[in-house]
């Protein structure tokens, strides 16, 4: 049975993941036009009326608003408390899922690093490196005193470094091979270091779990995207949210799966 204060943490949870949304939002925004994220705060791109602190509050800001500037009732996109609520909840599975461990936080901050970069490649087409290598090395850090903390010595630091050599090499062999076949570029240059960045956060099993789920992932999107006739024959798509998604997947439910797996091809690992 769940206790009240159970339902206290869940709710704290819940807004700090909105809040932490919120401050998605502008890195996704200002980080691709080179503008800083902290200065100015936030404001209506048209007219640029300062929002007050009502306005301000993740998701229901937006409601109150009815999704306008209330000065110059520019539209304001639905985007901005989408993005919010789904950090919002991302953050409470997280805390249902590790609880009250050091994971919670460190996965929070994997989550938030996955949510920025899915958005801007979806909007540029491009992985920011300075997000993937910063990523890259917390995930290191994370593991490292994940495993140090443990008891387990320098242990976590030779998985992260491992986990991110095959996630970079799995996807460069990916995008080598691909580019061969299909005589085009096939996939950019920020997906491979998006393997890294997440081989050092999840380990190589749970890399090798994500990658199979992105992969799988991506083709149907590509696949459906074609046969509606939203995609032409061809055409690119960004592939880092569905490395987002397959690496998300693989923190949740790698285990199970992988689990999975060796009982049916009745593996002895
Ligand atoms: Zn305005």
């Amino acid at each position: 049975m769940a206790s009240l204060l159970d339902y206290v943490a869940f709710a704290l949870v819940l807004a700090l993941g909105c809040a932490i949304g919120s401050f998605l939002n502008v890195v996704v925004y200002r980080l691709p036009a080179g503008l800083s994220l902290l200065y100015p705060p936030s404001r209506c791109p048209r007219c640029l009326h300062r929002l007050g602190k009502t306005e301000n509050v993740p998701v229901l800001g937006w409601l109150w608003l009815r999704g306008q500037c209330r000065w110059c009732r520019t539209a304001i996109s639905p985007r901005y408390p989408l993005v919010e609520a789904l950090t919002g909840g991302l953050f409470m599975l997280i805390f249902g899922y590790f609880g009250w461990t050091w994971q919670t936080p460190g996965y929070w901050l994997l989550t938030s690093f996955l949510i920025v970069l899915t958005l801007i490649d979806w909007d540029t087409m491009t992985l920011p490196s300075v997000l993937t290598k910063s990523g890259l090395v917390l995930g290191i850090v994370f593991q490292t005193s994940w495993g140090w903390f443990q008891g387990q010595g320098l242990e976590g630091f030779w998985q992260a470094i491992l986990g991110a050599l095959v996630g970079l090499w799995l996807f460069d062999g990916i995008r080598l091979g691909g580019t061969l076949c299909l005589n085009q570029e096939a996939m950019g240059d920020g997906d491979p270091k998006l393997a890294a960045m997440l081989g050092a956060w999840l380990g190589w099993p749970l890399l090798l779990v994500a990658s199979f789920l992105a992969c799988v992932s991506g083709a149907l999107a590509g696949g459906l995207g074609m046969a509606s006739g939203w995609l032409k024959w061809r055409q690119g798509f960004p592939f880092g949210p569905f490395l987002a998604l397959g690496g998300l997947g693989s923190l949740l439910w790698g285990a199970q799966l992988l689990q999975l797996y060796r009982q049916v091809f009745l593996l002895p690992l």
